[in-house]
């Protein structure tokens, strides 16, 4: 078996008062769509910001590619290949479509000026990159909320990335653009990189994931197989109660 792309051991991470990430070990292969489930509070969010850096956690080991890394910095996760796509999909909603593209590549290198031709190049190439099409010139705020989504994803897609996360990717969604995504995201996965998905939804999860990881109060309580999984055990794992019908 080849080595996970990342795998987390005994991660704890806590904020006053309260334990965000209870002794958690998750790992992702390359190429995997995981699917990242659990109530409200459950620890999602806290996951996603250890894997990109974000928090340190008090405890735990992060090795990526097999090589351990002492402490993670958002800059070492992205240059390991981690892009993560939040929920306000952190675009310039005053940019054009052209311009919040060319601007992440921008403002990876020592330039200060882009001009409308080559951003709308750069723009192009990222969105074809992608299969999609969307106006170039259109202010970012006035897109649709599924349109924007595929604009940080395309923005994502422009560095060398090997994991892309995306939290609570469908909430805005209608079932066409739900759709849509899904397929986009198995192209992803064609290219060679892992999804991490968070999710509650029994639907799509059990539609769009490989593998279901559940959380509760900090705490891995389920792991497998989507195949193995329904939606009655993912409601139970998920509130610790059994609601019946299984
Ligand atoms: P989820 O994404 O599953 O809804 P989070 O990871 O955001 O859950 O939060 C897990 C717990 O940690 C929650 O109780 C939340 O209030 C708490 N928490 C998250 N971030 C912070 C923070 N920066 N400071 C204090 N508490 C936090
Ligand atoms: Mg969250």
């Amino acid at each position: 078996m080849q080595a996970p792309l990342i795998e987390l051991t005994s991660i704890t991470k806590r904020f006053p008062g309260m334990t965000a990430l209870n002794n958690v070990d998750f790992s992702i292969e390359p190429a995997e769509i995981v699917c990242l489930a659990g109530e409200n509070g459950s620890g999602k969010s806290t996951l996603i910001k250890v894997l990109s850096g974000i928090y340190r956690p008090e405890q735990g080991r992060l090795v990526f590619d097999g090589e351990e890394i002492a402490t993670l910095s958002p800059r070492e996760a992205i240059a390991r290949g981690v892009q993560v796509i939040y929920q306000d999909f952190s675009l310039f909603p005053n940019l054009t479509v052209a311009e919040n593209l060319a601007l992440s590549r921008f403002l990876g290198e020592k330039r200060q000026l882009m001009n409308r031709a080559e951003a709308r190049r750069i723009g192009q190439e990222a969105l074809d990159r992608l299969g999609v099409s969307i106006d170039l010139e259109a202010e970012v705020g006035s897109l649709s909320t599924a349109d924007r989504q595929l604009v940080a994803i395309a923005r994502a897609l422009m560095s060398p990335v090997r994991l892309l996360v995306m939290d609570e990717p469908t909430t805005a969604l209608t079932g066409r653009e739900i759709d849509r995504l899904f397929a986009l995201v198995r192209e992803i996965k064609a290219k060679g990189i892992a999804v991490l998905f968070v999710s509650h939804k029994m639907r799509e999860m059990l539609e769009i994931s490989e593998r279901i990881v559940i959380f509760r109060n900090g705490r891995k309580v389920a792991e497998g197989s989507t195949a193995d999984f329904t939606e009655g055990s993912i409601t139970k794992a998920m509130t610790g109660q059994d609601i019946g019908g299984e």
